[in-house]
């Protein structure tokens, strides 16, 4: 058995990434990604929306994806769920873990899904529910959206922040992390964050999902490290750009971020070199489109030699 590492990167891209650029992968290109992805020592992966394909034609073919990626040993396969519907469709193709956006901006909540925060709670408390009639062995992450800021509200109050966080929890979810959609996020504002999040819910805190639009993205997971958080969401190739700054990637590019744990001595199980050969097929699967990343630009430094965590 290998030992295990310090930290969790979870992999983003082929929903995230993929859900915010406008071409489509093919199927089979999504799967050589993934493949790849797992190859290169990558543990958990979200791999799909369940969304109308009407809505999100990217991710039209969401189940065929799961039930691939649910043959991958030792690794955990995670869509999203906006809703019921889609948790359904999700516990039916077989993944091991759900996440549920819950937007903590008032405004952003009403805009994006037509509900209050309060009634995303419900949605919580249905899908857990669920989960524990027809998968119990299926993990539930809510993830807090527009945790640091909104680009339509601006300030989100941190009580409120903690405040939804810890009904997520009370509703079932088993653990609830922080995402900073729009990039608004800066070290400070992530250590005062984590820290209350980790003193209301202990180990139900989750994960940090930081973005890079404004490149504080590292810095950022780094002060959430410090913090004691140990999963981090990222994306290969920083996919998916950011709507609100053309140029800049949006999610955190995951080849910097094990750049940056590996060269300080934090493990995250992952091989760097053959993590940059996962770029291949996603390149391949999206031809034109831009990916980021700095690690992969200016290749490893001479000598560097990753740590005994490696696959
Ligand atoms: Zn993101």
């Amino acid at each position: 058995m290998p030992p295990i590492p310090d930290v969790l990167i979870s992999e983003v891209g082929p929903r995230d990434g993929l859900q915010s650029v406008k071409a489509t992968m093919p199927t089979a290109d999504k799967l050589r990604w993934i493949d790849a992805l797992h190859a290169a020592g990558v543990r958990e992966i979200e791999v799909a929306s369940f969304v109308p394909a009407r809505l999100l034609p990217q991710m039209a073919d969401a189940a065929e994806v799961v039930r691939h990626a649910i043959t991958l040993p030792g690794l955990t396969v995670m869509a999203l769920v906006p809703n019921r519907k889609g948790a359904q469709a999700a516990l039916e193709a077989g993944v091991h873990k759900l996440t549920m956006p819950v937007s903590a901006s008032a405004a952003h909540s009403l805009a994006n899904v037509r509900k209050t925060r309060e009634e995303m709670v419900e949605e919580v408390r249905a899908i857990s529910d669920l989960r524990r009639d027809i998968a119990p062995h299926v993990k539930l992450e809510a993830g807090i959206s527009t945790a640091f800021g909104c680009t339509l509200q601006g300030l989100v109050p941190e009580d409120e922040v903690i405040w939804l966080a810890a009904q997520c929890v009370a509703a079932g979810a088993d653990e609830s992390g922080l995402s900073d959609t729009v990039g608004y996020a800066n070290p400070a504002q992530v250590r005062r964050l984590f820290k209350r999040l980790r003193a209301e819910l202990g180990d139900k805190a989750g994960a940090a999902h930081m973005h890079n639009t404004r490149g504080l993205g590292l810095a950022n997971c780094l002060a959430a490290y410090e913090e004691g958080v140990r999963t981090f969401d990222a994306s290969l190739g920083g996919l998916g750009g950011c709507p609100y700054a053309p140029g800049a990637s949006g999610n955190v590019v995951t080849e910097d971020l094990v750049f940056m744990f590996e060269a300080s001595g934090i493990s995250t199980g992952i091989d760097l070199q053959r993590l940059m050969d996962a770029r291949a097929p996603l390149v391949a699967g999206l031809p034109g489109e831009p990916v980021y990343g700095m690690t992969p630009e200016a290749g490893l430094p001479k000598g560097f030699v990753q740590g005994a965590s490696h696959v």
